[in-house]
């Protein structure tokens, strides 16, 4: 596989998603971070990103419920290069109906090699990092290389 990059500007494209039981986590991680969160533009999954707007008031776009299909609707942006970074709190004590997707975001997200945070601490790291707030570059697969390779 041949790689390319891709920059990230400092503002960033930010998709947020938690399962059930750590949707307060993730809700008190917002809430402490609210003023950084702000400065950037944010997605999520449909409940999530509900609460997120209903209780902390940021400007988020919500996506699809996670089982209803909003886990997929985000790898299909991150596969875009229209997402920078993941937080991704995923339960790993209780069984989820879109095991699938849930597998499929991560996936797509190492494919892409976006900054992805699945728990508070990875989450605190990465928002007090410079990959948050700077211009980054991260390497990427060279997609037409890869289509020129296959089609030759
Ligand atoms: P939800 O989806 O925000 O709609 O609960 C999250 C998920 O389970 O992937």
């Amino acid at each position: 596989m041949l790689y390319t990059t891709r920059k990230l500007s400092g503002k960033k494209n930010i998709a947020l998603v938690a399962h059930d039981h750590l949707k307060k986590k993730l809700l008190n991680w917002c809430k402490r971070n609210r003023e950084e969160l702000s400065r950037h533009n944010l997605c999520a999954t449909g409940t999530t990103g509900t609460l997120i707007k209903k209780e902390i008031g940021l400007n988020i776009i919500p996506m699809l419920s996670g089982p209803m299909g909003g886990d997929q609707q985000i790898g299909a942006l991150i596969a875009e290069g229209k997402i920078d970074i993941l937080i991704f709190f995923w339960d790993p004590l209780n069984a989820v109906p879109h095991d699938p997707d849930v597998k499929a975001l991560l996936r797509v997200s190492t494919v892409w090699n976006i900054p992805v945070a699945t728990n508070q601490a990875t989450a605190n790291a990465l928002i007090q990092s410079s990959i948050f707030t700077g211009e980054v570059e991260i390497d990427i697969p060279d997609y037409q290389g890869y289509l020129a390779e296959r089609t030759k």
